[in-house]
């Protein structure tokens, strides 16, 4: 499919975007430019690609995202090298998933191959706005929305496609401080049989009022136990978690529908396993938590996904009160694994796996 490149009429000037690139902060700045994709059922599909400027989009008040939340999304960065090249982190996982999550949420696949098509487009374009500071980069933003204007409970016939672009620096200031996790008595994430391995913004919508009250005791993020039995920890709102043990076992909760399939995740458990870790994907309750946490059985706790990386889990707020982690600080092992990972994706440690791709 050709892209239609539509001309810009007022770019952000050059001494104004680097102003704004020296604190990107994170979500709130966004470039010049988006890609918009069309998508008919009675039109053959996708169709109509435009890579034009990043504007606001008019939407009929009965479209059936805005009522039965008919939407997905994805979320990756692309970073800049140090020999000022630029690439992406197994975006075609990105693409793979955005189609699980689209199955889900009985909306039409976007070939992959137009994904990472519109992913090139969009960042060669705004290549200007990618932070050059090493802890910066490019946070892209795909996602797909049920457009069709109808108050039917039906999947729609029309939807769009949008990429956009924002510079962001890190996820939590200061480089990799450990966070404070509340445990969410109360709420659940997902359910067996739910929407809890699809990346879609309901999730997030039920995963605020927990993370409110998270904040209202004094915690950074909120954990999620399973919905049956309020026993197995499953992932934060939007991060996987790593339990490291001092007899090198690593236990990470297994993918079965109600946990959300962290790309970040799968590359830690083969970079943990090539440190000689031996990492099992099996069920791990709060209880045991704590109990390996006060025995010193547990030395490390690691939350994992794109936007904060690997962040060091330091103290975790329960029913029963709190307890720490190791010193409460950042473990070694989730030190080193960052370095590695993040070493990868920015060009500085040998990419083994193949995971990045270059950009140009
Ligand atoms: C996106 C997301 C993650 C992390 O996935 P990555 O592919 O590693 O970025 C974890 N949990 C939830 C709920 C998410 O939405």
């Amino acid at each position: 499919m050709d892209f239609a490149h539509l001309p810009h009429p007022a770019p952000v000037p050059g001494e104004t975007r680097q102003q704004a690139l020296l604190n990107p902060g994170f979500g709130t700045l966004f470039t010049d430019h988006m890609v918009v994709i069309d998508y008919d059922a009675d039109k053959g599909g996708w169709h109509q690609a435009t890579l034009g400027p990043r504007e606001a989009i008019s939407l009929d008040p009965a479209a059936a995202v805005l009522h039965y939340a008919q939407e997905i999304f994805e979320g990756m960065k692309a970073y800049k090298r140090e020999d000022g090249s630029l690439a992406l982190f197994r975006p075609e996982q990105n693409a793979r998933r955005f189609n699980e999550s689209a199955r889900r949420m009985a909306m039409p696949e976007l070939p992959e191959d137009l994904f990472l098509e519109s992913i090139r487009q969009l960042v060669a374009k705004d290549r200007d706005w990618v932070p050059g500071d090493p802890d910066g980069s490019l946070y892209l933003r795909p996602f797909m929305f049920a457009s069709e204007a109808f108050l039917g409970v039906r999947p729609a016939r029309q939807y769009k496609y949008i990429l956009i672009a924002s510079p962001v620096g890190p996820y939590f200031k200061g480089g990799a401080k450990p966070v404070k996790i509340w445990v969410s008595r109360n709420y659940t994430r997902a359910a067996p049989g739910g929407t809890g391995a699809a990346k879609t913004g309901g999730n997030y919508a039920a995963s605020l009022v927990p993370q409110a009250e998270g904040i209202e005791n004094g915690c950074d993020q909120v954990v999620f136990l399973d919905a049956v039995e309020k026993k197995w920890v499953e992932e934060l709102g939007g991060m996987n978690l790593f339990f490291v043990f001092d007899d090198g076992t690593v236990i990470t909760p297994p993918l079965t529908g109600t946990i959300l399939p962290g790309i970040t995740r799968d590359s830690l458990i083969q970079l943990l396993r090539e440190e000689g870790l031996q990492v099992r994907e099996e069920p791990y309750s709060i209880d045991q938590w704590r109990a390996d946490a006060t025995q010193g059985r547990l030395l490390e706790t690691m939350a994992c996904g794109t936007a904060a990386v690997v962040t060091p889990v330091g103290t975790v707020l329960g029913p029963d009160g709190e307890f720490t982690i190791g010193s409460g600080g950042i473990g070694q092992m989730t030190n080193k694994i960052r370095e590695r990972l993040v070493g990868i994706q920015k060009g500085t440690v040998d990419d083994s796996h193949g995971w990045t791709l270059r950009l140009d």
